[in-house]
């Protein structure tokens, strides 16, 4: 059994229905509840529990301290390559948008690490648009051993691999792989996703398994909010994450909630969601799992990133660039993937963080901790 079968028992309009179909009394019992279950998670997302929201945000804040103390572990992403062959509506990597391609060579990733390095961070994310010919596991088994040197943690977003492929890959030193499904409505995902690998919707809904397969450290799951109706599509990654923790009791877990961005043949929103409700779903992935690791990215407004870092957030991305050379060279910007709306410094990120009475987490990890 694979979440590709798994997901046969959770049928769309069904599971939409039952959301919306949630009361103030659902909303309670969910909030009076130590372990919650999927049918209380959808009470929590649901439009009543909005009037609810200061004591969500309250019981968010004490089980994420309870777990994680006053912490927020700090990463940088490190864009390799905006080569894709894949056709996505919403990206600005996609294969049809005419921009200037590049893939990072030895010395240039050499650099941009030299570079991210002074800043301070020990957990890379290294990113890559999907090309298995130009940045397949062949280049990353190079890349690799020049990233190690200098982190002590490196999760990787590049298009889902087999699992033989991820084994490689983790005795290289990968530690944590994200993969997101964008939307878990088959339909809407063939809207989105015209060309390329990443258009077959099973294939990628079952990258997770591989990943637990293969013995990974970490993995990270989530949504693009934006693309379909957003509470029926946080239940599933919901659902999906609670198929995974069973399974791969091994792994730890993280959970992403980007909002669409405008970006290059930027597509109109179909689901818009606004602050209040990102404060609600942040909060009830908390109530409904104390356990993961929540990561909100600089493509989040300062303000918002100001006020919502104590109520569940465990991660927090700063100084990004999203674009190949970002960091050690003045790139164009014409080649990034998204644009950035939290543009601060590593430093005015931590400050931030302190002044909150925060501590600032930049290396909670050591990859010999799992070598064989
Ligand atoms: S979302 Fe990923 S796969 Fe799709 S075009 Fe962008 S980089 Fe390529």
């Amino acid at each position: 059994m694979t979440f590709s079968e798994q997901i046969k028992n959770y049928q769309w309009d069904d599971i939409r229905l039952s959301i919306y179909s949630k009361n103030a009394e659902h909303v309670k019992r969910a909030l009076s509840k130590s372990r919650l279950d999927l049918e209380d998670f959808k009470a929590l997302i649901s439009p009543a529990a909005e009037p609810f929201l200061e004591q969500m945000a309250l019981k968010s804040q004490r089980l994420t301290q309870q777990r994680f103390g006053k912490t927020q572990q700090f990463y940088i992403p490190l864009y390799l390559s905006n080569m894709c062959s894949n056709i996505c509506t919403y990206c600005g990597f996609s294969m049809h948008n005419a921009i200037r391609r590049t893939t990072l060579d030895m010395q240039q990733i050499e650099d941009e690490c030299l570079a991210i390095k002074k800043m301070g961070f020990e957990h890379i994310l290294l990113v890559t648009g999907e090309s298995e010919r130009k940045v397949g596991v062949e280049y990353f088994k190079q890349a690799l051993p020049v990233i190690k040197k200098h982190f002590s943690h490196i999760t990787i977003e590049v298009q889902p691999l087999e699992q033989n492929e991820y084994e490689v890959l983790i005795d290289y030193g990968v530690d944590s792989v994200l993969v997101y499904q964008e939307t878990y409505n088959s339909v809407t995902y063939a809207e989105h996703h015209l060309k390329g690998k990443k258009s077959d919707f099973i294939y990628r809904l079952d990258t997770h398994d591989r990943l637990g397969k293969a013995g990974i450290h970490k993995m990270g799951l989530g949504c693009l909010i934006g693309l379909e109706e957003w509470r029926t599509d946080c239940f599933y990654v919901a659902a999906h994450l609670s198929y995974l923790e069973k399974k791969y009791w091994q792994s730890r877990y993280t959970i992403s909630f980007p909002r669409l961005r405008p970006c290059e043949g930027g597509m109109e929103i179909k689901s818009e969601m606004n602050d209040k409700q990102l404060v609600q779903l942040i909060c009830a992935y908390r109530l409904f799992n104390p356990e993961v690791e929540l990561s909100l990215s600089t493509r989040e407004s300062e303000h918002f990133r100001n006020h919502v870092l104590p109520l569940g957030i465990t991660t927090l991305s700063a100084g990004s660039s999203t674009q190949p050379g970002g960091y050690a060279q003045q790139a164009e910007k014409a080649l990034e993937q998204f644009e950035i709306s939290d543009d601060r410094s590593p430093a005015q990120m931590a400050e931030l963080v302190k002044a909150q009475g925060y501590e600032v987490v930049w290396k909670d990890w050591d990859h010999s901790l799992t070598a064989k």
